[in-house]
């Protein structure tokens, strides 16, 4: 274990410090893990760490946090991942051999799945070869809709956490348990932009447990919602306990589709307000840290889009088709890119209004000074 210098701030502290109290946590998971100690702990209502115990001289949870080495590994962990620099024309997109679009041949799935099923496709393939022993996903909680971690070991667990789920899952909180309880050493990890971030950075700091990580597998992300305010709007709607009933949930330009026995259409402008603080701050749309990218945007409906990035996510991919378990035909890369640039756009203005009303300006001020609409300020900055 690391040992701190003397005097050196504790690693929690630090971490609360530079992280946690700077509001600028994503929710990861990524520290609990690394307390091999088990002194943090996840808790609920609000979602925090919680410390059980008092800290040995250690810095593990901090040296885990991708955040604070945000910008230094920016480049850095790319390379390390991929083998090579980005070219400018791969901008915003990362680098990667496909781009495609894809849909599941099995039933099952295709039931099950929030687009073409790639996702649970993968995994099913995975688990059959034995080439995972596990895999950490977002399952939902009591059937709520709430999404929350766990560690699917067969089919069966691969459907019943199939679909998207709006809410924060700190999925990396589950390597410890994975590795150290249920003695998993090939997992693949299924997560968001900001998940694959944080595990990357495990790996490059050579976190002790991250070499039973085989494969990632990342969704696309243009933001998150909190799970909360989502409930209360569609209960309010719909009646009390009314979630339970949801078949499924999507996102378009304009609204939050709620597919109940009655479709409930949330207009974007009401479901904006529930973006959590960290993802105005985030670029990261394609998961561009990912061996396989996974998304919906770009592809018709009824289909995955599919960005192929490392050899690792090639052999898997290609294992797939020749086993013929999706169909493919050709994705529309322009559109997937105008949304990547607008989400670097969005996280590059949020900046920059924060540090101006860190600065002192008033919202007015910020609007003038960047030129753009006084609502888009006064939105962002509802989470400052
Ligand atoms: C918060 C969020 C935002 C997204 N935003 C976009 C977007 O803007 N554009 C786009 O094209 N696609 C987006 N996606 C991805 C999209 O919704 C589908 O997950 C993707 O198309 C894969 O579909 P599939 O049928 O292959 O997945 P499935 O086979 O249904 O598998 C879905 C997988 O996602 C995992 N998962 C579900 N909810 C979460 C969660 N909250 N956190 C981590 N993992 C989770 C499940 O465990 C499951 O393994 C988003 C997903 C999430 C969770
Ligand atoms: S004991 Fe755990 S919580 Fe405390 S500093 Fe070490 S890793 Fe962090
Ligand atoms: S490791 Fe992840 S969950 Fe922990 S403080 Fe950093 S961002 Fe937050
Ligand atoms: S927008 Fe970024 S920080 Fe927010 S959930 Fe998506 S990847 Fe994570």
């Amino acid at each position: 274990m690391k040992s701190m210098k003397r005097g050196e701030m504790p690693g929690y502290e630090r971490l609360r410090s530079e992280v946690v109290d700077r509001k600028l946590c994503t929710f990861c998971g990524a520290c609990v893990s690394a307390c091999l100690l088990r002194h943090l702990e996840w808790a609920d209502e609000p979602l925090r760490r919680e410390k059980k115990a008092a800290c040995e001289e250690c810095s593990l949870c901090y040296d885990a946090c991708y955040v604070p080495k945000l910008q230094e590994e920016e480049g850095l962990l790319e390379e390390e991942v991929l083998g090579r620099k980005r070219r400018m024309e791969e901008e915003p997109l990362g680098i990667f051999s496909r781009i495609l679009a894809a849909k599941s041949k099995d039933e099952r799935i295709l039931e099950n799945a929030q687009d073409g099923g790639v996702v649970s496709t993968i995994l099913k393939h995975l688990f059959e070869q034995k080439s995972i022993d596990g895999a950490i996903v977002a399952g939902m909680r009591e059937g709520f809709w709430e999404p929350f971690p766990r560690v699917a070991k067969n089919f069966d667990d691969v459907i019943a956490s199939a679909r998207t789920k709006f809410g924060i899952s700190p999925n990396l909180m589950l390597v410890r348990d994975a590795v150290l309880e249920e003695y998993l050493d090939s997992i693949c990890i299924v997560g968001l932009p900001c998940h694959t971030r944080a595990l990357r950075h495990m790996q490059h700091t050579k976190f002790e447990l991250a070499p039973a990580i085989s494969l990632t597998i990342g969704l696309f992300c243009r933001e998150n919602y909190e799970y909360l305010p989502l409930r209360n709007y569609v209960e309010g709607v719909l009646g009390e306990g009314s979630i339970a009933e949801v078949r499924k949930f999507s996102v378009t330009e304009d609204a939050m589709l709620v597919f109940s026995d009655k479709t409930l259409s949330i207009p974007i402008t009401e479901v904006k307000k529930w973006v959590p603080r960290h993802c105005l701050l985030c670029s990261d749309y394609t998961n561009e840290l990912a061996d396989i990218s996974v998304g919906c945007d770009g592809s018709p409906d009824g289909f995955s889009t599919v960005i192929v990035r490392t050899e690792r996510g090639k052999s898997v991919f290609a294992a797939i088709e020749a086993k013929g378990l999706v169909e493919t035909k050709p994705a529309d890369i322009a559109a997937i890119r105008e949304i990547a640039e607008r989400k670097r756009r969005k996280a590059v203005q949020t900046k920059k209004i924060y540090d101006l009303r860190s600065a002192g300006l008033s919202a007015e001020e910020i609007a003038t000074r960047l030129g753009i609409e006084l609502e888009t300020v006064l939105h962002r900055l509802e989470k400052y």
